[in-house]
C-alpha cells in the first residue's frame, strides 16, 4: 500500500550511463586540490603544474583578492539571503557593476549569477520568435541554451567567416524583426580573437546588434579590457558579456552595455531575477580583482608573453591571447600525450571530439601571470623531448 519509487527512474539512468561508457562518453569528477599558484593535485597523487585552467592573471590565489572575499564575508554575510531585486542586493554589488562599466567602457553593466546565466538571460530578453540570430558555429554551449530559449530562428556561419555573415544577412535579414550576431570574444579551443571591426561594421549596416561572449578575454587581451577594446571596436559592440570566473578569478557573469539595455535585464531577463544574488565574498573578491586587472599592465600582459614564448620555442603559430592550441590528430594520441606530460609533472588537459573537429584532438595548454619563467621553459624541454611541437 506504501506508495513506492518507480523503479524506471534508476533504470533510466543506468541504462543511459552504460551507453554513454560503450562510447567512452561517461565522464568522471576527480577532486583537484589546488596547492601553490599554479600547482595542483589529483586525488592525492604527485603535484602538478596546471597549464589547463582558466585563471589567467592567478587571481584566484592572489593574497589580496582572497583578503576582499574574507572582508565582504565578515561585513555581509557568506550568502546573499534572496535575489537582488528582493534584498540580496549588498552594497558590494553596485561598485562591481561601475567598475564593469569603467572597463568595457560602457554606460552601464549588471552582474548575473554566472556567465551560463548571463547567456541564458541576456538572449531571450532582446529576440523571441520572428527575430533572428546569427552565431559563429563555435560559440559557447551555453549560447546555445540561450539561443533555444529564446525562440528566435538561429542561422549558424562558419567560424569567424564575416562574408559568411553578410550572405546571411543579405539573404535574410528583410524577414525578420529583430537580429542578433552572437561570437565568442576569444574561442577557447584556439585562442583566436573574433573579427570584431569587420562584424560591427557589417552589423552597423544591417540594424543588427552584435554580441561578444568575453570569458576568455576579460583580463587578458585589450589592455585587459578585452576583445572589444583590442580590436579596437567598443563603439561598434553594444553588448558585451562575459565571467568573473575566468582572469578575473572568482565566480559570476555581466552584461556591459547601454544604460537601457542593462535596465531592461534588470528588470526582464529570467536568469537575473529568479535567483539568489551572488555570495558577497564573490562579490568581493571581484571587486578586487578588477581593481588589480585595472591597475597592473604587467600582470595583464604576462600570460600572453609566457603563450608567445612557448609557441616560438615550439615553432607554433604565435598566439594573440594565453591560449596555445597543439593540435596532435587523434584521441588517443592526444590522450597518450596529456598523459606523458603528467608523468613529467603537467596538467594538460586534452581536448577530444565532439568538443573539437574529428581529426583535431588537441592538447590546450593554458598560460597564467603565475605560471614562473622556469615552469615554462621546463615544459618547453619536457615537449621537445616528447616530440610535440610545430614543424615551421
Ligand atoms: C566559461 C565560459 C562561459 C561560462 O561562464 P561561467 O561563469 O563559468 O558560467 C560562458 N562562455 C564562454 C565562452 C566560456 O568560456
Amino acid at each position: 500500500m506504501s506508495a513506492r519509487i518507480p523503479a524506471s527512474l534508476d533504470a533510466f539512468a543506468t541504462e543511459k550511463l552504460n551507453a554513454l561508457e560503450a562510447k567512452n562518453q561517461r565522464r568522471r569528477l576527480v577532486s583537484s586540490a589546488r596547492t601553490d599558484g599554479m600547482a595542483m593535485r589529483v586525488e592525492g597523487g604527485p603535484e602538478l603544474i596546471s597549464f589547463t585552467d582558466n585563471d589567467y592573471l592567478g587571481l584566484s590565489t592572489h593574497p589580496e583578492v582572497i583578503e576582499a572575499a574574507r572582508e565582504a564575508t565578515s561585513r555581509f554575510g557568506a550568502g546573499a539571503g534572496a535575489s537582488r531585486l528582493v534584498t540580496g542586493n549588498h552594497p558590494l554589488y553596485a561598485a562591481l557593476e561601475e567598475s564593469l562599466a569603467r572597463i568595457k567602457g560602457t554606460e552601464d553593466a549588471c552582474v548575473f549569477g554566472s556567465g551560463y546565466l548571463a547567456n541564458v538571460g541576456i538572449i531571450p530578453t532582446l529576440v523571441g520568435a520572428g527575430d533572428l540570430i546569427i552565431a559563429d558555429e563555435l560559440v559557447h554551449t551555453c549560447i546555445h541554451a540561450g539561443m533555444q530559449l529564446s525562440k528566435a530562428t538561429v542561422r549558424f556561419f562558419r567560424h569567424s567567416d564575416v562574408a559568411h555573415v553578410r550572405d546571411i544577412l543579405q539573404a535574410e535579414r528583410a524577414s525578420f524583426g529583430r537580429a542578433l550576431i552572437v561570437v565568442d570574444g576569444v574561442y577557447s579551443m584556439d585562442g583566436d580573437i573574433a573579427p570584431l571591426k569587420e562584424l560591427g561594421a557589417l552589423a552597423a549596416d544591417y540594424d543588427t546588434w552584435l554580441m561578444n561572449d568575453d570569458a576568455h578575454a576579460l583580463g587578458t587581451i585589450g589592455s585587459g579590457r578585452g576583445s572589444a577594446h583590442a580590436c579596437d571596436a567598443a563603439h561598434l559592440v553594444p553588448l558585451q558579456m562575459g565571467t568573473l570566473s575566468k582572469a578575473v578569478g572568482s565566480y559570476g557573469g555581466y552584461l556591459a552595455a547601454s544604460e537601457p539595455v542593462v535596465d531592461l535585464m534588470r528588470t526582464r531577463a529570467r536568469s537575473f531575477i529568479y535567483t539568489t544574488g551572488l555570495p558577497p565574498a564573490a562579490v568581493g573578491a571581484a571587486i578586487k580583482a578588477l581593481e588589480l586587472i585595472e591597475n597592473d599592465a604587467e600582470l595583464v600582459a604576462r600570460p600572453t608573453r609566457l603563450a608567445q614564448g612557448f609557441a616560438a620555442a615550439l615553432n607554433l603559430p604565435r598566439p594573440e591571447t594565453p591560449i596555445v592550441p597543439l593540435v596532435i590528430g587523434t584521441e588517443s594520441d592526444a590522450l597518450a600525450a596529456s598523459a606523458a606530460l603528467a608523468e613529467q609533472g603537467f596538467k594538460v588537459i586534452a581536448f577530444r571530439p565532439p568538443t573539437v573537429a574529428e581529426g583535431t584532438s588537441r592538447l590546450r595548454f593554458s598560460f597564467s601571470a603565475s605560471h614562473r619563467d622556469a615552469d615554462v621553459d621546463r615544459l618547453i624541454e619536457t615537449c621537445r623531448a616528447l616530440g610535440l611541437g610545430g614543424n615551421a
